[in-house]
C-alpha cells in the first residue's frame, strides 16, 4: 500500500471543498459527521495510504461528544440564556433533542453518563446510531444532483461499519487542522443562519475577526430594478412584491460587496440557487449586462455611493468558475435543476 499521490491529496481536499459548498444541508449532521471521521482517522488510522473500517458507533459516540458541547444552553455576554441553539432547518434534530434530555437527566455531565448509568450511555449511543445509519452517513456525499463517493462507498443499507477508501485516512490525518477549521468554519456560519433571530446583531468572535461585514443590500434594489426592468435574473418572469438581491458570486465562496456581483431575483430561486454558482447561461447574462450597461450601472453605483470595480468582479468570477472546473462541479440552472460546467463559460467573460 503507498500513500497517495501529491495529485490525489489536492483532489481529496478539492472534494472536501465541494462537500461543504455544495453539499445540502438541512441538519449540521454532515458536519458533524466529517468532523468525527476526521477524528476517528487521528484516533485509529495510520499513514500508510491503507483503507480503514470504522464502527458506525464509533462515529455515533464523536456525534454525541460534539453535540454533547453544542447543546448546553447558549451563553450571552458570560450570562447562560434558556436558549438551545437550533441545528437544523425544521425541527430540532433528532440527535440534540436525544443529547438535550441526557444532559437534563445528569446534570450536563457526560462523564456522569457514562460513569453512573453504562446502560443508558449504551442506549444513547445505538440510537444515535441509528440516526447516523439513517440519514447523514448516506447523504455526506451527495452534492448537486450527483454522488461523489470518495471517502468511502454508498451502500444505501444500515451497517455496523464503513470502510474508507485506500488513501482517505492519510489525507485526513496528513490535513487534519485544515480540515478541522474548514468544517468549523461552516458548521459555524450554517448555525449563525439558522438562529439569526434568536442571536439578533450578535456576531460571535469567528464572524468579528473573518466575516466582513454584510452591508443592507436595498440600496442596490432601485438600481438593479431599473436595470433589469423589473425581471428576475435568473428565470426572466416579472419581479412583483418581494425581491431579493443576490450575490451572483455567492458569499460563501468568496466575500464580496462589489456592485458588479449583484442581481436581483425572486426569493425562491434566490433560495435554491443557494451557495450554487450559476449555469453557463447566466454566466452569460450576467457578463452581458454588465457590458451593455456599464456606464448606467456605474454611474448609479457611483452616484450612491456603493463600492464597484467591474474588472475586480470579473476576476473573482473567472476564479469561481475556474474552481468549479477544475473539481468537476456541478452549477445551478434552476430550481432543482443542476449541470456540470461546461468547457464554453470562459468565453463569456472575455466579450
Ligand atoms: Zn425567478
Amino acid at each position: 500500500m503507498t500513500p497517495p499521490t501529491p495529485e490525489e491529496q489536492v483532489l481529496f481536499l478539492r472534494n472536501v471543498q465541494r462537500l461543504l459548498v455544495e453539499g445540502q444541508f438541512t441538519a449540521s449532521y454532515k458536519f458533524a459527521l466529517l468532523l468525527a471521521i476526521a477524528d476517528l482517522c487521528v484516533l485509529k488510522g495510520d499513514d500508510s495510504g491503507a483503507s480503514l473500517n470504522l464502527a458506525v458507533k464509533d462515529i455515533a459516540e464523536q456525534f454525541i461528544e460534539l453535540y454533547w458541547q453544542q447543546c448546553r444552553p447558549f451563553q450571552l455576554g458570560g450570562q447562560s440564556t434558556r436558549l438551545v441553539l437550533q441545528q437544523n432547518t425544521g425541527r430540532q434534530a433528532a440527535v440534540i433533542s436525544k443529547v438535550i434530555q441526557a444532559q437534563h437527566d445528569f446534570g450536563g455531565s457526560l462523564f456522569k453518563l457514562k460513569q453512573s448509568a453504562p446502560d443508558l450511555w449504551r442506549s444513547l449511543k445505538s440510537s444515535v446510531t441509528r440516526v447516523v445509519n439513517d440519514m447523514p452517513l448516506w447523504k455526506l456525499q451527495t452534492v448537486g444532483s450527483e454522488r461523489l463517493d470518495f471517502l468511502y462507498d454508498n451502500l444505501d443499507v444500515t451497517t455496523t461499519t464503513i470502510t474508507l477508501k485506500p488513501g482517505v485516512a492519510f489525507c485526513f490525518r496528513a490535513f487534519y487542522g485544515l480540515i478541522r477549521d474548514l468544517i468549523q468554519g461552516a458548521w459555524v456560519r450554517f448555525v449563525q443562519r439558522l438562529n439569526a433571530n434568536e442571536l439578533g446583531n450578535l456576531t460571535d468572535l469567528g464572524t468579528f475577526l473573518f466575516d466582513r461585514e454584510r452591508s443592507s443590500l436595498d440600496a442596490y434594489k432601485q438600481i438593479l430594478l431599473d436595470v433589469q426592468e423589473r425581471q428576475c435574473f435568473y428565470c426572466q418572469r416579472d419581479l412583483r412584491t418581494s425581491v431579493e438581491v443576490d450575490h451572483f458570486i455567492p458569499w460563501s465562496r468568496y466575500p464580496t460587496d462589489l456592485g458588479h456581483n449583484f442581481v436581483l431575483a425572486h426569493p425562491r430561486c434566490n433560495n435554491s440557487k443557494s451557495d450554487h454558482l450559476a449555469a453557463e447561461q447566466h454566466l452569460q447574462s450576467w457578463a452581458e449586462r454588465n457590458h451593455s450597461c456599464s456606464e448606467e450601472l456605474a454611474e448609479r453605483l457611483r452616484d450612491a455611493g456603493l463600492l464597484h470595480d467591474s474588472t475586480a468582479s470579473i476576476r473573482i468570477t473567472e476564479w469561481a468558475y475556474e474552481q468549479v472546473e477544475k473539481s468537476h462541479g456541478q452549477v445551478w440552472i434552476s430550481h432543482a435543476a443542476f449541470q456540470h460546467l461546461g468547457a464554453e463559460w470562459r468565453k463569456f467573460l472575455l466579450a
